[in-house]
């Protein structure tokens, strides 16, 4: 039998039990990762990322994504979150007390300052 390790997020590959990674792979990069660990968005995920849009509507949508943002706001990891969203970039669902909307506005005002800044 042998285990999985996930190196790139995507892929899975073999490792036999008990032996050690091969040193020319990559290491798993865990502390990219690790401030998911303390999102308080564990315990209610329903809130951050609703139903489609044809089942929900935009006052029940505004209404949930407010009550995620409630839980966002005293995150510990709201920075990191918010900075992952906007990297990745996250286009659906609540991450660091932000819509998609709004993430899509942040990146836009960043790429017109970026245009008037050259
Ligand atoms: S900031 Fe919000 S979405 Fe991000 S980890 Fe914290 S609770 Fe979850």
């Amino acid at each position: 039998m042998t285990d999985t390790m996930p190196l790139d997020g995507m892929r899975l590959y073999p490792i036999a039990p008990g032996r050690p990674m091969p040193p020319n792979l990559p290491r798993p990069q865990t502390e990219h990762w690790d401030w998911q660990r303390h999102a308080c968005c564990r315990a209610r995920p329903e809130l951050f990322f609703g139903p489609d849009t044809a089942t929900e509507s935009p006052a029940a949508r505004a209404r949930r994504e407010d009550q995620a943002k409630q839980i966002c706001r005293p995150c510990p990891v709201v920075g990191d979150c918010r900075s992952h969203a906007l990297r990745a970039p996250e286009s659906h669902g609540v991450w660091g007390a932000t819509t998609p909307i709004e993430r899509a506005r942040i990146l836009d005002t960043a790429r017109k300052s970026t245009v008037a800044a050259r």
